[in-house]
């Protein structure tokens, strides 16, 4: 991969992880697109377009006209996600399958519209947002737990495929972060789920954003498939 600013593509940049990770890589200096349904207030140098990843045909046309605009994609971050938690018990098919569909297949069909291109020009980078909760298996999150377990072999699978392209794909866990996804828990039971993690407190999306940037990096030009948790030690050992 070249220093020069790079094309990079982030899914579910609205807010939270996405919105930190797209501002790291505007910050140094990066050609940024954020994809999500709603704007969120796109950092400088961060250009939004308004995307549903669960919708295919809307993917197809974004990223035609992202590359007839910029050129070829070359670094993806895949993070858009959702929870619907639920005691498995309780769980109905659609609370299951909707979360499948939209954190694992959704996925799958980005993943695969980028690498083309990197196949293409022989090289790229592909960074995926999956969870602890895929080691872990919290309760109430069974399609979760299902759907970032998932991404982690289907990552791995496709890394396979394209390491011989100078193209790789990792995986992000991150632990407990501090967004509207967790916010919504509560501070009490975040504070009491805190307590359980080594580091004592929730990480930060710019916490997750560093990673981001490490891996797509020139050091990280010989890790694929690798799984790097970045959690403050709560997945420790798993
Ligand atoms: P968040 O604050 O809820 O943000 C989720 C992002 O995904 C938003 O930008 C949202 O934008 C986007 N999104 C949701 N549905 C979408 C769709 N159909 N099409 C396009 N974009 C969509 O969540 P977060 O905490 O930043 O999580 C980001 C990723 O990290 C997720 O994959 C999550 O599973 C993972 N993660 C989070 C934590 C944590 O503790 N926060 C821990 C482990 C893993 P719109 O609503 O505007 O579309």
């Amino acid at each position: 991969m070249s220093d020069s600013p790079r094309v990079v593509l982030v899914t579910g940049a609205s807010r939270g992880i996405g919105a930190a990770c797209a501002a790291a890589f505007a910050d140094q200096g990066d050609v940024v697109i954020g994809l999500s349904r709603s704007d969120g207030e796109p950092h400088q140098g961060v250009e939004h377009r308004t995307l549903d990843v669960l919708n295919a045909q809307d993917v197809a046309s974004t990223f035609d006209e992202i590359e007839g605009a910029h050129g070829s994609i070359d670094v993806l971050v895949a993070n858009a996600g959702i929870t619907r938690d639920q005691l498995s018990i309780r769980m109905s098919d659609e609370e299951f399958s909707e979360v499948i569909e939209m954190n694992l297949t959704a996925t799958f069909r980005v993943m695969r519209r980028a690498l083309k291109r990197m196949v293409r020009q022989r090289s790229g980078r592909i960074i995926v947002i999956s969870s602890i909760g895929a080691f872990m298996g919290l309760p109430g999150q069974a399609n979760y737990a299902a759907s970032k377990a998932g991404l982690i072999g289907m990552a791995r699978a496709m890394a396979r495929e394209v390491a011989s392209r100078s193209i790789t794909i990792n995986v992000i866990a991150p632990g407990l972060i501090a967004t509207d996804m967790t916010s919504v828990l509560g501070e009490d039971r975040l504070a009491a789920m805190a307590t359980q993690v080594p580091a004592g407190r929730l990480g930060q999306p710019e916490e997750i954003a560093g990673t981001a940037l490490f891996l797509a990096s020139p050091s990280a030009s010989y890790i694929t498939g690798a799984i790097i948790a970045v959690d403050g030690g709560l997945g420790m050992g798993l």
